[in-house]
């Protein structure tokens, strides 16, 4: 069975959803887990929880992402879990849309690699898990124009850090979730208006006929910094979504 006692994790956008359940879940398996996120408040009660410590992380800014390794680091394992979904489709999409979501879901991905990755290696090892979505070149998703060429961008920094540097002891996965229940699931649904119509048509997408929970993602982040004959894939947890 898989050990991460005293690994040293970092986690992005780690206050809530997914996020906040990888921190716990890493956690309980005795990793020291440096929980960070851009909400302050919501990530403040994790700091009570044992083997977490928090701190504040903008992951749009290369000298915060610099701060926090400098001084938190080294690290063995790294999830990038920070992401936004926009809504709309190519001809609805605006640039400035396109731009933010490329920096929040693959620059910012990137600049956190590049500040743990050279201690990495250093070291002789570690594993990083990059959040992206079935929603991605996986799938072709109506809506999510700007979150679909972001996530398959996620698949190809994955594939690109996985092949560099397999010779040194690093994996670099990806994880693929379908819909899963969190904070910003919610505000996306109360968006389009009658809310119950938005929930049973997104459960509908998946043939398990729910949601997935933050714990179920959580628990293939903890598997894929541990498991040690995988890398440069991307892991679908997708409900049966791309069966
Ligand atoms: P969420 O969207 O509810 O929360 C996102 C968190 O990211 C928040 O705590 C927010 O403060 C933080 N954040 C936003 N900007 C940040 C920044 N610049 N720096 C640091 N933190 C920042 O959580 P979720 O829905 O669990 O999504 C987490 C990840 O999983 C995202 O990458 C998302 O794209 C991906 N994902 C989610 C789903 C889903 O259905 N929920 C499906 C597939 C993939």
């Amino acid at each position: 069975s898989i050990s991460l006692e005293n690994k040293r994790v970092l986690v992005t956008a780690a206050a809530q959803g997914i996020g906040r359940a990888s921190a716990l879940a890493f956690a309980r398996t005795g990793a020291q887990v440096v929980a960070t996120d851009i909400n302050e408040a919501a990530l403040a009660d994790l700091s009570a929880e044992h083997n977490i410590t928090t701190r504040r992380l903008n992951v749009l800014s290369d000298d915060e992402v610099k701060a926090v390794v400098s001084e938190t680091g080294p690290f063995d394992i790294l999830f990038n879990c920070a992401g936004f979904v926009h809504s709309g489709s190519v001809l609805d999409m605006k640039d400035s849309d396109l731009a933010f979501a490329f920096d929040l879901n693959v620059h910012a991905m990137v600049r956190t690699i590049r500040a743990v990755l050279p201690g990495m290696i250093e070291r002789g090892g570690g594993a990083i898990i990059n959040m992206s979505s079935v929603a991605s070149s996986m799938k072709g998703v109506p809506n999510r124009c700007a979150y679909s060429v972001t996530k398959a961008a996620v698949i190809g920094l994955t594939k690109s850090v996985a092949a560099e540097y397999v010779a040194q002891g690093i994996r670099c996965n990806a994880i693929c979730p379908g819909t899963v229940e969190s904070p910003s699931l919610q505000d996306r649904l109360k968006s389009q208006g009658d809310y119950e119509a938005a929930r049973a048509a997104f459960i509908a997408r998946q043939p398990i006929g729910r949601l997935g929970t933050p714990d179920e993602i959580a628990d293939l982040a903890v598997y894929l910094a541990g498991a040690t004959y995988t890398t440069g894939q991307a892991y679908a947890i997708d409900g049966g979504w791309t069966i």
